[in-house]
């Protein structure tokens, strides 16, 4: 079986292409990245792996990438939502565009292949009902969620014209080893425990109060593994994420738990467009998958501080 991933350089793309080559059915895994926000050392050491360093945006690259794929990852995106609100064009123009000239590459390249796509959460938006149900009416607050619904509804529709198989995540708050902080637009999870290393005041936009459904990247990836083994399809976006949610008022504690010491704190002014809460309905993912469990919070962020302190320390 041969998995192209794009985006496979970045935080969840490299988890996912390092499940992936463990997995004996999985005979080559290629990650399309342009190293934009992803790192070619992500990959080091990962057999029966390549990294092909191109733009999803580039076709012949693409093309030549998909040429023979059983399964097609599509995580190549601009992440972030303040980012999107200071250059909305740019977030269009990689995570729209970039979509649809993935699909457009599958459906010349690789008519038979299954298309996994990561949307987000975000699409909920400004809609405040909870749990966050597949079905409800979706409210982007900001150019990032709206480029995430495009793809999503793309792929949706590229099933219905042209029968491709495909199956469109919307992920929550992943977190986990392989996200790195230290720059603008870092999440949360690596932003706090980046600054409680070096004994800064945890950067709390708001007053901390605001939920959000934390998902441990082993958690996605092994979801994601089991649905390219079991060449899974979906008619409808799926949530990937477990009615878990957490404010970060939360994860301070359970941080200073970890640590065994207590942390400082400093309260910025919210940001523009960000959901107060968030939390998913998890029932449609338990259908597509039963008897899936999810790591704990606790067991996740431990992983995730580990991880941290090795890199600090290998300098
Ligand atoms: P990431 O930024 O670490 O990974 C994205 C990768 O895409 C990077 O390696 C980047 O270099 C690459 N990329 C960007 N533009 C490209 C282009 N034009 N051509 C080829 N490669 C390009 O982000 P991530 O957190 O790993 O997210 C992966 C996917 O999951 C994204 O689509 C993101 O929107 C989605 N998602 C993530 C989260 C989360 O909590 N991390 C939540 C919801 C959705």
């Amino acid at each position: 079986m041969k998995v192209v991933v794009t985006g496979g350089a970045g935080f969840i793309g490299s988890n996912l292409v390092r499940h992936l080559a463990s997995r004996p059915s999985v005979v080559q895994v290629v990650a399309l990245d342009d190293l934009s926000a992803g790192q070619a050392q992500n990959l080091d050491g990962i057999e029966r792996t390549s990294l092909v360093v191109g733009s999803i945006l580039d076709r012949s690259a693409l093309d030549r990438t998909v040429r023979g794929a059983d399964v097609v990852v599509h995580l190549a995106a601009r992440g972030s939502v303040p980012r999107s609100l200071t250059d909305p064009l740019r977030t269009n123009l990689v995570n729209v565009d970039g979509t649809l000239a993935v699909l457009e590459s599958v459906r010349a390249n690789a008519p038979q292949a299954q298309v996994i796509f990561a949307s987000s959460s975000s699409v909920y938006g400004a809609n405040p009902i909870m749990p966050k149900h597949e079905d409800m009416t979706v409210m982007p607050m900001s150019p990032y969620a709206v480029s995430k619904l495009a793809g999503e509804q793309y792929l949706l529709a590229y099933a219905r014209s042209f029968e491709l198989r495909v199956l469109p995540f919307r992920l929550f708050n992943v977190y986990g080893p392989l996200q790195t902080a230290g720059h603008a637009y870092a999440a949360v999870v690596p932003a706090f425990i980046d600054a409680a290393l070096h004994r800064r005041p945890l950067p709390i936009y708001g007053d901390g109060l605001q939920t959000r459904d934390f998902t441990f990247v082993g958690t996605v990836v092994e979801v994601l593994g089991r649905c390219i083994t079991e060449g899974l399809t979906s008619a409808g976006p799926v949530n990937l994420a477990f009615g878990t949610r957490r404010s970060l008022m939360d994860v301070v504690v359970m941080l200073e738990e970890l640590l065994g010491a207590t942390v400082q704190r400093q309260h910025l002014p919210s940001r523009l467009s960000d959901v107060r809460d968030s939390n998913a309905d998890h029932r449609r993912l338990c259908e597509l998958l039963p008897g899936l469990e999810a790591v704990p919070m606790e067991l996740g962020l431990a992983h995730t501080l580990a991880w941290m302190q090795m890199v600090y320390s290998s300098g």
